[in-house]
C-alpha cells in the first residue's frame, strides 16, 4: 500500500517511526497472523510484520500459515 519501503529498521526511526521496546506481538483479527505494533510519524499505530520493515498491511490476507491438515496424517 501507500507506505515507503525501508531497508532497515533505523531508517524508519529516523524517519520518525517508533517501535515498543518490548514487541507486542498479537495476532492479526483479519488473517491471524503474528503482527508487531509500531508508531507511524504521525502518531498512527501501524501493524508490522515482526522484525521486519514490512508493514503488515502489505501481506495481510495473503494466508501463508499452513494449515497442518492433510498431509500428516497420523497412522497407528
Ligand atoms: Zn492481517
Amino acid at each position: 500500500m501507500a507506505y515507503k519501503q525501508y531497508t532497515s529498521r533505523e531508517q524508519m526511526e529516523r524517519d520518525g517511526w517508533k517501535f515498543s521496546s518490548g514487541p507486542e506481538l498479537a495476532p492479526c483479527r483479519e488473517c491471524s497472523n503474528p503482527v508487531e505494533w509500531a508508531k507511524s510519524p504521525k502518531g498512527k499505530n501501524i501493524p508490522m510484520v515482526p522484525g521486519s520493515t514490512q508493514v503488515h498491511f502489505d501481506v495481510c490476507g495473503e494466508q501463508p500459515a499452513p494449515r497442518p491438515h492433510g498431509r500428516a496424517q497420523a497412522k497407528h
